[in-house]
């Protein structure tokens, strides 16, 4: 499973790392979302973080 975050498109809102917070964290100096590695959520709770994200920014491959 690879896991993006496109940052022209976070908008910096924390659901995701709110949702997921073994896979998704917050960077205090970008305000961006970033993918924590290695992830230590479940597969389903990383989907669940990457779909909460109002603008599509996290691509699960
Ligand atoms: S949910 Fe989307 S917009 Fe919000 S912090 Fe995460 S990646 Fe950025």
């Amino acid at each position: 499973m690879e896991i993006k975050i496109d940052p022209d498109k976070c908008i910096g809102c924390g659901t995701c790392a709110a949702i997921a917070p073994g896979s998704f964290k917050m960077n205090d100096e970008t305000n961006k979302a970033e993918v924590i590695n290695p992830v230590t959520d479940s597969e389903e709770t990383t989907k669940m973080g990457a779909e909460s994200c109002p603008t599509a920014a996290i691509v699960i491959e």
